[in-house]
């Protein structure tokens, strides 16, 4: 019988998931039956909204029951197969979790063309993260030829694509990373015309000088003291698309310090600005086909370029996991549980 090993979420998290978060369990799995197929999982996408599932906080998403397997994308291949939609070595994207291997009906399996992409970016820039930049952007930010873009956590899946495609809409981009490695890389590899470290002590007068003539649209994905310099140049009419708080992902409590909400309301209402949340699966009808499109042809022309960090073997998913919350990662986080014979490095 095949095996599957599982990480499950063994208690709730208070702050930082600590190794008592994650619990091992190896499982035999039971025979196939008629329409099934077993999947062994390649690659396991880490995302940050995983932090929010080990929480039972309100959320827009209903938490991992403790002792659940954690859930997460996944990139798989048909080991064996009960049905005749799916042939053993066919490649499929899931969401089967963190485990090594998964029995699945064929619900929600998208079959994946590794001539086409290395299959690991249907995780990365050609999936979840990648069109939540496209759509975050595009629909809420509405980038404009010459205007300023900022992004945070700009290295990353959802950041790096954002600055790429304001850029192809003509616009400036502007990236904020943590480090000087990554500040190099948003202007080597990502073709960005500003970088900015915020871990610098000197972030504040690094971001004014990055923005001379302000920011038109700020792309949401931190929260924290980023955002509380950036504020200080939003342009009248500025947008923001605010797709995540990754900073306080981990927070135990509402940070000391004044009540900042009037002065926050006080600046949305003189610069008439444009503030609005948004979970990625609202634009998959209206967006999803123009984005295999659009990030197709980028990817082709060279307009946008992507980045992994792959970790070996599902046992290091939880230091992985914390990492991304401190930005530990260089590019898009992928686990890899299993082999893949078209990767060579
Ligand atoms: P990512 O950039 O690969 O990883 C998170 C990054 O956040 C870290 O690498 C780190 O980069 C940065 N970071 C962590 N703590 C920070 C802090 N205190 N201040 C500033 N930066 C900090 O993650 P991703 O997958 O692309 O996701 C980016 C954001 O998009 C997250 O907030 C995520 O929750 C959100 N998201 C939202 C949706 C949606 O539907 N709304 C969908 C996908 C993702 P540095 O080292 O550069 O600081």
């Amino acid at each position: 019988m095949p095996t599957t090993t599982q990480v499950r979420l063994a208690q709730r998290p208070v702050g930082t998931p600590d190794d008592a978060t994650f619990g091992v369990v190896e499982e035999e799995l039971p025979a196939l039956e008629e329409g099934q197929v077993l999947l062994r999982v390649v690659y396991l996408s880490l995302d940050p909204y995983m932090r929010g599932r080990m929480s039972d906080a309100p959320s827009y998403a209903d938490p991992v029951p403790v002792g659940g397997l954690l859930v997460g994308g996944t990139v798989c291949q048909v080991e064996d197969s009960r049905s005749e939609d799916w042939n053993e070595g066919d490649w499929v994207l899931s969401y089967s979790g963190w485990q090594t291997r998964a029995i699945s009906d064929g619900t929600g399996l998208r079959r994946l063309d590794p001539a086409q992409a290395p299959v690991s970016t249907a995780l990365g820039v050609l999936g979840m993260p990648g069109f939540t930049a496209y759509a975050g952007l595009l629909e809420i930010g509405r980038p404009q030829a010459g205007e300023t873009v900022v992004v945070a956590a700009a290295t990353g899946p959802v950041g790096s694509a954002v600055g790429q495609i304001a850029r192809a809409r003509g616009a400036r981009a502007v990236g904020i990373a943590g480090g000087a490695e990554k500040c190099a890389a948003l202007l080597d590899e990502f073709g960005f015309d500003a970088a900015v470290d915020h871990r610098s002590p000197t972030f504040a007068e690094d971001l004014a000088a990055a923005v001379p003539d302000g920011i038109d649209v700020y792309f949401e994905n931190v929260g924290g003291e980023v955002t509380k310099q950036v504020l200080r140049h939003v342009n009248k009419y500025a947008r923001i698309p605010v797709c995540g708080l990754v900073s306080g992902y981990n927070a135990t409590e509402v940070p000391e310090g004044p009540d900042r909400l009037p002065g926050f309301l006080g600046l949305v209402l003189r610069r008439s600005l444009t503030v609005r949340g948004f979970i990625q699966d609202e634009f998959l009808r209206t967006h999803g086909r123009d984005f295999v499109r659009d990030m197709t042809g980028w990817l082709a022309t060279g307009a946008v370029h992507y980045r992994e960090d792959v970790v070996q073997g599902l046992e290091n998913a939880p230091e992985a996991f914390r990492g991304l919350l401190t930005g530990a990662n260089f590019g898009k986080l992928v686990v890899q549980v299993g082999e893949d014979p078209h990767r060579t490095s």
